[in-house]
């Protein structure tokens, strides 16, 4: 069990938690900020599933207060349901990356997707309105009614015509998965009005792109991506006001999403490097999309304007002899991971949208959308010029060769 903080304070300690810091030193030491004064180096796991504790009085008196604000525990944890020492240095650390006042961690980005409609629906408010593209399983839940929410499908034009008295919720992505298409952010969170408007920032993360600063109430992340950012750990987060937060920790309790203390151990450490393996990844990627923009093979690329390390693009030829045909790059869905991905939406991410709705989004069926991780561009651009193809020959041997067959 960590020390109580109090015990460890200074001057000089309590300004470094408190004074404003850059986002990459925030990224390297918030939710880590103890650990010195503590004798430590690395943050510690705890993987205690349950605490002893020897007055039951007062356990009732914070069980009741938990279930009346959904404030973090003071103190001793209780249960691992209701909260994890290493999960909430996690989560102090998005918050501060993100600029709100808490984030809550779950066990995936549908989860915590998942979890946000609930509390909205717990509040008497199921209906939802979205923008699409939205990541396929998001369009999913969101289309099915899973949850018992309603959805109305719009443009980020039509948002405001399309509130009703219940509606809970905002949610638009950008840049969306997968298209990369973006969105005016501020323009958005005006129509919204007084409804919670949520951002899926999973493509930008918090080095590009800050949604809370621009209106959203919300930021939503598959941690899974580029947060964790090296393939091996899944989780979510909500990035949010302590009101919102304090209904879905009592929602996580409840439903029972958790994320594991080895998860958050791994997405504290994944989020050290975040902002260097951004800006690494995303220079590659714009240099990619530049070449695949050049080439006759390709026959439309989408680089958001923001930046970042996605890149996806519409080839002439036949998409699956693409993914067939990578060796450095892998053929996967995901993203945000250090090595690079490739993967074709209308056959994986996407599968489960309507074809017609997933055509009506964007996600055409030659669109392949490739997430580029830390190799070399040289090395990067080799094996997707290898996988692409033949390239046409030059303009007037072709049409040569059309007149002799
Ligand atoms: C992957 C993804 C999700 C879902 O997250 P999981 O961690 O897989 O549950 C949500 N939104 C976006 C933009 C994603 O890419």
């Amino acid at each position: 069990m960590d020390t109580p903080l109090d015990s460890a304070s200074t001057p000089a300690y309590d300004d470094v938690r408190t004074a404003p810091r850059a986002l990459a030193t925030e990224a390297v030491h918030a939710g880590r900020d103890d650990l010195a004064r503590q004798g430590l180096h690395a943050p510690p796991i705890d993987l205690s599933t349950t605490y002893p504790s020897y007055d039951s009085r007062a356990e009732a008196a914070r069980i009741d207060a938990f279930a009346t604000d959904g404030a973090e525990l003071d103190g001793t944890p209780v249960y691992g349901r209701l909260g994890n020492p290493t999960v909430a240095r996690f989560e102090t650390a998005l918050a501060r990356l993100e600029g709100t006042e808490a984030a809550v961690a779950f066990a995936s980005g549908m989860a915590a997707l998942s979890a946000v409609l609930l509390v909205r629906s717990a509040a008497g408010l199921r209906h939802v309105v979205a923008v699409r593209p939205l990541y396929g399983c998001s369009d999913h839940l969101l289309t099915a009614g899973l949850l018992g929410t309603e959805v109305t499908w719009t443009g980020p034009a039509g948002i405001a015509d399309a509130l009703r008295p219940d509606t809970g919720l905002v949610m638009v992505e950008t840049p969306a998965n997968p298209t990369l298409a973006e969105v005016d952010l501020r323009a958005v969170a005006h129509a919204c009005g007084s409804v919670p408007l949520l951002v899926d920032n999973t493509f930008a993360t918090p080095v590009l792109q800050r949604p809370a600063e621009q209106g959203a109430r919300l930021v939503l992340h598959s941690a899974t991506k580029y947060l964790g950012g090296h393939g091996d750990v899944m989780a979510g987060v909500v990035a949010c006001d302590e009101e919102l937060a304090a209904r879905l920790r009592q929602v996580r309790f409840a439903t029972g999403g958790v994320l594991h203390p080895l998860a958050g151990y791994l997405l504290l450490r994944g989020l050290s490097t975040l902002p260097v393996r951004v800006r690494a990844a995303s220079a590659t990627a714009a240099e990619l999309a530049a070449r695949l923009a050049d080439d006759p093979r390709v026959a439309r690329v989408h680089y958001p304007s923001i930046g970042g390390a996605m890149v996806s693009f519409e080839v002439h030829g036949d998409p699956h002899a693409v993914i067939g045909g990578v060796g450095l790059i892998t053929p996967a869905v995901s993203l945000g991971s250090v090595d690079t991905l490739i993967q074709h939406p209308a056959s994986i991410s996407h599968r489960i949208v309507d074809a017609d709705d997933r055509r009506g989004a964007g996600v055409g069926d030659r669109l392949l959308r490739m997430s580029v991780g830390l190799e070399d561009v040289e090395d990067l651009w080799a094996d997707l010029d290898r996988a692409l193809g033949e390239r046409p020959g030059p303009p007037s041997v072709r049409g040569l060769h059309e007149v002799m067959s």
